[in-house]
């Protein structure tokens, strides 16, 4: 069964306001959106590493600030339209700012166990990739991590926010994989990949399998911190378990000073079950039965 996502509607009440304000082409600019609402951003200090960033409330007025010292354009844009969620999305402003004057400070970027964190972050990466204008783009991209770097392009978005809303999108079974040395930080797998059967989930916490291309990249620093990119292959079951060894390709890339990996696992192309299910039958038909 797959579960609902009960976050989808803030991805949607972004793509809503993008309609509404008559923008068709990509990248979508959220300062843009916010100077339509007369909003205040402002780039905090580089020195200034405590959170992704800020929306202040005096009265009916609203500021915005957002982190610079990742020094990634990518991660900024994602930032300022992460406190725009608090602003458009219904209930958010009451309950990040207390009273009618005062602060909220972010942590935006897909790890936060916050409803109205994890809600903000879902309504930055649909007001910057508007599924009716990243579908499209996504079609021309081609695929893994040459991909999913094209759309960050395009989008002016991070590698890391690309990697997972192209992981919604696609109709492709891929997954991606956020790692820290030899711990996975986090795993998205597409629809397509989690109809196939026999993988397993990759869970949160668990360790980077030691014989992939990701472990072996996550033993030198520097690679991270420099943004080394390679693409290797890999096998399915090095990563999902399963029975079936079935070479797949894994393309890997340091994310620099966000200090994390990402890794994108694609082309894979597994048999369908009813084919099996034939072959083992003719296996079973052609095997002589002694044992009787
Ligand atoms: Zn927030």
């Amino acid at each position: 069964m797959i579960k609902a996502d009960p976050y989808a509607f803030a991805a949607i009440a972004a793509e809503q306001i993008v309609k509404g304000l008559g923008l068709t082409a990509l990248p979508i600019n959220p300062h843009t959106i916010a100077q339509a609402r007369e909003i205040v951003v402002q780039g905090k200090p580089v020195e200034d590493k405590g959170c992704s960033g800020m929306l202040v409330r005096l009265g009916n007025d609203f500021a915005i600030a957002f982190a610079t010292h990742l020094q990634n354009k990518g991660f900024e844009n994602f930032s300022v339209a992460h406190e725009l969620g608090h602003y458009f999305l219904p209930g958010h402003v009451e309950a990040v700012i207390q009273g009618e004057q005062g602060m909220h400070v972010s942590r935006a970027g897909f790890n936060s166990g916050d409803r109205y964190e994890a809600e903000a972050d879902r309504f930055a990466a649909g007001l910057l990739m508007p599924r009716h204008l990243y579908f499209p783009a996504i079609e021309k991209a081609g695929s893994g991590l040459a991909a999913i770097e094209k759309l960050a392009d395009l989008c002016r978005t991070s590698l890391h926010a690309t990697a997972i809303r192209y992981t919604q999108c696609t109709r492709d079974p891929i997954a991606i994989i956020v790692s820290r040395g030899g711990i996975i930080d986090h795993c998205f797998m597409s629809e397509a990949l989690k109809q196939l059967d026999g993988i397993d989930w990759l869970k949160k916490r668990e360790g980077v399998p030691r014989n992939t291309a990701t472990f072996a990249f996550n033993q030198v620093s520097t690679n991270i911190e420099h943004g080394v990119r390679l693409e290797e292959v890999s096998n399915i079951q090095h990563w999902f378990g399963g029975k079936r060894r079935i070479e797949i390709s894994e393309d890997v890339v340091g994310l620099g000073r966000y200090g994390k990996t990402l890794t994108v696992l694609y082309d894979i192309d597994l048999p369908e079950p009813e084919d099996e299910e034939d072959e083992d039958n003719l296996i079973e038909s052609w095997t002589p039965r002694f044992k009787r």
